[in-house]
This record gives C-alpha cells, structure tokens and sequence, in this order.
C-alpha cells in the first residue's frame, strides 16, 4: 500500500563538495530534525542527493514539517510525497491516486483540458524499465484513465514524478527551499540586530552560508521602549526559523549614547556611536566563540554608511565585519525581508536608538583623526565597561 508520508529533500552547493560531504550531510540532516522536531514522529535518512523524512506514525504532520523544512539552509526544494515498495504495480496504481487528487484541485482550460507530463528517475539500475520507459508507459496509462488530461512536454500545467529506487515515490509538488549551506558547518558571527529592515535580512543572508548567529541589540531605554526591544526579539525569532536558535545579548546602552551626545560634536555622534557599537559587540562576539561581526549596512544608504564613514566604523573592530547588503538598492533588501517574514515586523513603528539620536547635519565625510579626537573628550571605556558588564540575555 501506498501512503503519503514521506518529504523528499533536495540538496544544492552540499552536492559539489568533496571529502567532506558527509560532514555537511550530518549537520543538515540534524538541522532538519532540529527543524520539525513539532511535526511528529518521524526518521531522516539519505542517499545519492536525496533526504528522506519518513513519517512514522500517524502523529507525523507532513504539510507542516515540509512547510518548515522549506527553510532549512542547505536544501533546494521539498517534495512531500507517496511512497511505496518498488513493485511496478503498486507505482502505476498510486500514479492514478495521485492524479486523480489533483486533478480534483485544478481547472480544466477553456478546451476542457489539463496537460501534464510523467517524469521519471531510475536510481535502482536493477530496475528492468528505464526512466523513459516508464514515463511513457504511466503517462498513457493515465491517459487513457482520464479524458481530461493531455500531454503537454514543455509546459504542461503539473508534472507527475516517480522515483524509483529502492523504495519509490509518487509525488506533484515541488516546494522551493532556500539553497545555502547547513547552518552550523561554517562557524558562529554576531549580527547587530537593530529593529530596522536592514539587519535581520543581513543575519539571514550570513546565516545561509552555513554560519550560526548570535545578536546584539543595543538599547537606550526610555529613549527607545519596552515595545521596541519586544520587536527586536520578534525579528530575531523570524530569522531563528531559518538560522537556529539565536541568543540575544541586550545592551544597556543609554549611557553610553547620552555621554556621546553630551560631549562630541553633533555632527560626529552618530559614527562615534557605530564606533562605540563595533567595540562592545567585538567583546559580545568574543565571549561567545563567534569570529566575525554581522552588519545591516549598505554603501551610501545613510550618512553613517559613506565609504569614509564605513572606513571610521570599521577601524574600531578587530574582527572581521560581514556587510551583506553593501552593494544592494533598499528594493532588493525589501524584497528578501518580504520573502523571509521579517518586513511587516521591522516596519512597525517603534523607534531605534540610532534614530532617536540622529543629529541633524551629520558629516558625510568624516576623518578617522577628528573622531579619535572627540573620543579623547569623554571616558568611554568605562561606560563600555559597565554595558557589556550589564546585558540582558533572552534566547529565541
Ligand atoms: P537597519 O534597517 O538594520 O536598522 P539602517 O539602515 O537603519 O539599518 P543604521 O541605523 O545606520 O542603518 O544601522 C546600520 C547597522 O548598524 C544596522 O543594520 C545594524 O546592523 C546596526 N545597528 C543599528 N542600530 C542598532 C542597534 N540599536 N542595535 C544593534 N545594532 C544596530
Ligand atoms: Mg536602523
């Protein structure tokens, strides 16, 4: 018998690597478990390109697992499908279930028509009908069973495939997934995570290449509320969906940005923050075993990201520094925020610190001299001292 519990996996960029395939395979395979660890009981299991869950009982939720498993870094598409032992009969009669489903989900064209086509794959060479046999053989089948239904090759309104292999599969759909590589197998950054659109598409875009995250919020409350580091935390458990679990590191920032405003030159004060910023995530990053810093910056976006600017912030870090969106138009960015969730969050209208702050006529082009002449005006290593010393940890 035939049934619909399994969701094949397809992987990408993991398939060109070499000797340590098998490494990356681990990590994806424990990340797709980690990522519908609430759809039920179920096994992983893999082989020649493919990822196979396999519903165990009838707890497993295999239109949710496949919708969560859509966002696990390292597959390209899911596929939930039928499947069955490999005996030709069983395939051919699960082929005419499956179309008969859905065909009952589709309209027929003005014509009365629907097309489609069969479309195979052999892995089990033992198998006595090649691919192209198959297909042939199934898709006249199911011509004959249902007149609705003509061939089409190029354009065909659903295509049916069949996988053969030691067990096989029947299945219609194909959900596209998110590419990249298997969070976990390229090591750990820390992402500045403002409220804004920018910074959680740059966390998602690092995260896509294997790297986990971590975050840093810096908070000025009252100047910035409750509500706006409750959306913070929100954005960061959007993008957890597709990185893993991100623990957040809070910081107490007030004093800090009140010192900077008191005593440097207004113009200066918002690449004197962003300085300020880089030094202490540096000290987060560095206590968590992460190796780079994340950044939602875009060349030329804000007077705080001209090149001389970038320059002056970037001098305060020691680590690398990973700009994701640097050479991207807001469009694009908006666009990836749209596609992963995060957009109608971050558009919410609660203040960030840096805007609140934001002087009226910041310098464009700003020299790494006079902002180390400002900083000379007030301590901030102590004031950095007591912020790192105090943040708030919440993971999501
Ligand atoms: P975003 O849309 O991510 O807020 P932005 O275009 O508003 O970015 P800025 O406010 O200049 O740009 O901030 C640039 C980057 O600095 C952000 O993308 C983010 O990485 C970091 N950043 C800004 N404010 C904060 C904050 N309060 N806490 C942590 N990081 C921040
Ligand atoms: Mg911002």
């Amino acid at each position: 018998m035939s049934k619909r519990n399994v969701i094949i996996g397809r992987i990408g960029e993991i398939a060109l690597k070499g000797l340590n395939r098998s490494t990356f395979e681990a990590q994806l395979a424990k990340n797709m478990k980690h990522a519908i660890s609430d759809c039920g009981n179920f096994k992983v299991n893999w082989s020649q390109s493919r990822f196979f869950v396999e519903g165990v009982d009838d707890t497993f939720k295999i239109d949710y697992a496949a919708e969560c498993l859509t966002k696990v870094f390292g597959l390209v598409s899911v596929s939930p499908a039928w499947s069955m032992n490999t005996d030709y009969e069983e395939i051919k009669k699960t082929a005419v279930e499956v179309t008969e489903l859905k065909l009952s989900t589709m309209t027929p064209d003005k014509g009365g028509k629907i097309s489609f086509k069969v479309e195979t794959r052999r892995a089990d060479k033992k198998f006595p009908m090649n691919s192209q046999e198959i297909s042939a053989d199934i898709g006249g089948m199911l011509l004959e069973k249902f007149d609705v239904l003509t061939v089409d090759v190029k354009n065909p309104d659903f295509i049916l495939y069949v996988e053969v292999r030691e067990n096989s599969y029947v299945y219609t759909d194909i959900l596209p997934a998110q590419g990249g590589m298997p969070v976990g197998c390229n090591g750990k950054a820390c992402l500045l995570l403002s409220g804004g659109i920018d910074s959680p598409v740059a966390g998602y875009m690092i995260a896509k290449r294997g790297v986990s995250l971590m975050a840093v919020h810096f908070f000025s409350y009252p100047y910035t509320s409750e509500r706006a580091k409750e959306k913070v935390l929100e954005l960061a458990g959007i993008v957890s969906k597709y990185s893993g679990p991100i623990k957040v590191y809070v910081v107490p920032y007030t004093d800090t940005q009140l010192a900077i405003n008191d005593n440097c030159r207004a113009e200066l004060s918002t690449v004197i923050m962003r300085r300020s910023m880089m030094r202490i995530a540096e000290r987060i990053a560095r206590k968590n075993g992460c190796s780079a810093l994340i950044t939602g910056e875009s060349l030329g976006q804000v007077a705080s990201q001209t090149m001389h600017a970038i320059y002056c912030t970037n001098e305060a870090a020691n680590m690398p520094v990973f700009r994701p969106l640097i050479g991207m138009d807001k469009m694009e960015t908006v666009d990836i925020a749209r596609k992963i969730g995060t957009f109608e969050t971050s558009i919410l209208p609660y203040e960030d610190c840096c805007t609140v702050f934001t002087p009226k006529h910041p310098k464009t082009k700003p020299s790494l001299n006079e902002l180390l002449e400002e900083e000379k005006k007030f301590d901030y290593k102590e004031l950095e001292d007591i912020a790192f010393n105090n943040c708030e940890i919440i993971r999501c």
